[in-house]
């Protein structure tokens, strides 16, 4: 079946063009049975031995933060050798390829993400029993990226035509570090304005997230003279100064309503056992779905550092030395411009789809994913999953195993797609 004849007045054709209404457009969840749907689906199914080796190939080529290059350059040469020479590394080093729509739908991005957490020199050959497969990344995102592989053999393949533009995308920078450089320079820089709804594969299972999860990070130094600890004994230390300020974070009560949270992550500093510590240094993350809450933790964070800082100069008032605090921000996470819920028409269609596919339908839930940025700009955007299961993500003991529904992950991800960008509609004149 077609997707749903419908009218197509001024005013619906109106709406498919502006971007922020397409927040509460209806949306068309297109049928499995649509003849070119269901030859991509059932090319996916017949495909899923093809796409479990893009997932282990892509994982064994190393892509540390900032250093996506090789496994973006393997990835280009993959998603070009299926039909799409159009394929690009742009400037930030996502691989970009537009597939052309046979016009007057939405444009859809798909995408997943090249980078791991991993740090160089970590080994990430793939040990596979079975259908478990162990290897830092396996999941994250290499399934995302094999996702997305699968969904273009398909729609190539089932010569699936949707009326909007698709841009497949293997994306840099969405883990911790990169602070989501990569979908940012997308969305602020070469598809500014340009894309209608975003989906990004990260993750297992058939899940859906829907609301951003914001964070802010700071690296905050504490930094002084610093002297002998006997000779010098008098004089107030960084490390004390920052020993303080965590202990101030420590007893901090977040904000109420939205799960709002804190976490001093690393520390670092001091010179030698005997040296009054001339710096000190911690990494500081908050996070939370609301973005009040998230600057009331911002100023509690601040307060409780100024106090430390306050309290160790002020213990050693007769010394000239005074310990003094830089803040560096090493990653901002935007929240979500307009709340999103199960009944926002991209969320329940992604819902429906579920169903349609024959799986329980999870409520959907917050993260901190490139699914941010579109999110921020009041562009509609989820996260899903990209089927079958695993665990230990940002653990080198990461592990994935396919499941005999696992090919549903990329059939879901193709169904969205078509339905966002919209297939085979009838314009009734
Ligand atoms: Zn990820």
């Amino acid at each position: 079946m077609h997707r749903r004849t419908r009218r197509a007045t001024p005013v619906a054709i109106l709406v498919a063009f502006l971007a922020p209404a397409l927040l509460g457009a209806q949306i068309t969840a297109v049928q499995p049975d649509h003849p070119a749907v269901k030859r991509a689906l059932d090319g996916i199914k017949a495909q899923n031995a093809w796409m479990l080796t893009q997932q282990v190939q892509l994982c064994e080529i190393p892509a540390p933060p900032f250093k996506e290059r090789a496994r973006g350059e393997e990835f280009r040469k993959r998603i070009a050798a299926l039909g799409y020479p159009q394929a690009r590394i742009d400037s930030v080093g996502n691989v970009v390829t537009e597939i052309a729509g046979a016009g007057g739908g939405p444009t859809v991005m798909l995408a997943g993400h090249l980078d791991t957490v991993f740090p160089e020199g970590t080994v990430v050959t793939v040990k596979r029993e079975g259908d478990k497969f162990t290897a830092p990344g396996i999941g994250d995102d290499c399934r995302g990226l094999a996702v997305v592989l699968s969904v273009a053999k398909a729609m190539k393949e089932g010569a699936v035509r949707t009326n909007g533009k698709v841009i497949l995308v293997a994306n840099v920078g969405e883990e911790g570090p990169g602070n989501l450089r990569g979908v940012r320079y997308l969305f602020n820089s070469s598809y500014r304005g340009k894309i209608d709804y975003f989906m990004s594969v990260d993750g297992l299972g058939l899940h859906v997230t829907s609301r951003a999860v914001g964070s802010k990070r700071y690296s905050v130094q504490f930094t002084g003279p610093g002297g002998h600890s006997y000779g010098a004994f008098g004089m107030p230390s960084a490390i004390h100064a920052m020993g303080r300020a965590i202990a101030n974070i420590g007893d901090l009560q977040v904000p109420a309503g939205a799960k709002t949270t804190y976490n001093v992550g690393i520390v670092k500093g001091g010179t030698s056992v005997n040296t009054i510590s001339p710096d000190g240094t911690m990494d500081v993350d908050m996070r939370s779905e609301n973005v009040d809450n998230l600057e009331k933790m911002d100023a509690l964070i601040k307060d409780a550092i100024a106090r430390g800082l306050a309290a160790e100069n002020a213990r050693w008032p007769k010394s000239p030395a005074k310990i003094a605090v830089h803040y560096d921000t090493i990653g901002i996470r935007p929240v979500g411009k307009v709340a999103q819920t199960d009944s926002t028409p991209m969320v329940r269609v992604a819902g429906d789809l579920v169903k349609a596919l024959g799986e329980p339908v999870l409520p959907s839930g917050a993260g901190s994913t490139d699914a941010n940025i579109p999110m921020s700009l009041g562009i509609p955007a989820i996260t899903i999953g990209g089927g079958a299961r695993g665990g230990d993500a940002h653990a080198i003991t990461e592990w994935f195993e396919d499941t005999p529904n696992g090919y549903k992950g990329p059939q879901w991800a193709l169904l969205l797609v078509a339905s966002l960008a919209g297939i085979g509609r009838t314009v009734t004149p």
